[in-house]
């Protein structure tokens, strides 16, 4: 069976000239999809024959809403959805000056195995699928009837491990007939899968890149990142450049600050030492303390302190907002206490 809100326009036209209608149809059903329709019975405009040919060949993806918590304290709200196979993932949706933003997860689970992170403690249970990943935009719009506009791929997974999933996403997302989503208005963030970050700027040269660095050196960053034994800082940073040079385009680094692991000044030097001419902002995270990591997290003051010392030696850094922070909202840094695989 095939998940119609994985197809794109021209797969379903494909389907629908097959099935022997008129290539037309496929815009009146494509318009349903990405409203949010999961019922072929809601498609008025669609003769009764097509749905039912479609019926036995396809289904309308959807996630189960389990639960949705909201933050008493900015309103931004998680979802906990069940998939058709039982696995749990969860959404967040923000609402920022620029724009609703949705937090959306590529994995149920991450083999990536980061220790800050209790998203991958548990290992991976599967890719999701570009449908998946779409219902998440979809049922989360209809559960919160707010219309989203941003996407930023920092849930639970590792994007450049699902990557011809997460570009088929991509280009759903963007496509006028899909959601209509600005490239420019989505940002993936990876771990730092080397070969995926070319692959990335040659394909998606308008799409927002972040890399979550978190260390300056190959000892600290492979002992809290395990994919740095495989593509240590020089490739990345080497990589970076090269995406810099592609698509000229900045890139983000995400820095979790943890108390006594990297957050003093001679770790703001070697920061901005590595990442010499490179042309990057740092987004700073105090860390969203996981208990059972024994990590502690550090005041907004002294993310503050840091910050300011990267900036003065002249690469631009600001501290993350903290949204959610009541119903541990932070992406990627899910705890493990909240844990639902
Ligand atoms: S931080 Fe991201 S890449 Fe690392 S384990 Fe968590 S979900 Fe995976």
């Amino acid at each position: 069976m095939i998940d119609l809100r994985s197809v794109n326009k021209e797969e379903l036209e494909s389907m629908v000239v097959e099935l022997g209608f008129p290539k037309f149809r496929a815009d009146q059903v494509m318009k349903w999809i990405f409203k949010g329709k999961n019922s072929f019975r809601d498609m008025t405009n669609v003769p009764d024959s097509l749905k039912l040919s479609l019926e036995k060949i396809a289904y309308i993806e959807h996630l189960e809403l389990v639960r949705m918590q909201v933050s008493e304290i900015d309103g931004t709200k998680k979802a906990l959805f069940r998939l058709s196979d039982g696995n749990m993932i969860e959404s967040v949706f923000m609402k920022y000056k620029f724009g609703n933003t949705i937090c959306v997860s590529s994995q149920a689970g991450c083999r990536m195995g980061c220790v800050f992170c209790a998203s991958g403690k548990l290992g991976l249970a599967r890719n999701l699928t570009p449908g998946e990943m779409i219902s998440q935009i979809l049922d989360m719009e209809n559960a919160t009837g707010e219309k989203i506009n941003h996407i930023v791929m920092m849930g639970t997974g590792e994007p450049f491990d699902n990557y011809e999933n997460m570009a088929k996403f991509i280009r759903l997302a963007n496509a006028k007939d899909g959601l209509g989503i600005g490239m420019r208005n989505i940002t993936v963030s990876t771990c730092g899968i080397v070969p995926r970050i070319k692959d990335f700027a040659e394909e998606f040269n308008q799409v927002n890149l972040a890399i979550s660095l978190h260390a300056f050196d190959n000892d600290a960053r492979s002992s809290i990142m395990p994919i740095n034994k495989k593509y240590p800082l020089e490739e990345l940073v080497r990589a970076c450049k090269d995406y810099n040079r592609l698509t000229g385009r900045r890139i983000t680094f995400e820095y979790t600050l943890i108390k006594d692991v990297n957050d003093d000044i001679k770790a703001a030097k070697k920061l901005v030492s590595l990442l010499k001419g490179v042309h990057c902002h740092i987004n700073l995270i105090p860390l969203n303390r996981v208990v059972e990591s024994g990590l502690d997290t550090i005041s907004r003051d002294r993310a503050k302190e840091f910050a300011d010392s990267i900036e003065s030696m002249g690469i631009p850094a600001t501290v993350r907002r903290e949204l959610g922070s009541d119903i541990d909202g932070a992406c990627g840094q899910l705890r493990l206490s909240k844990n639902i695989n």
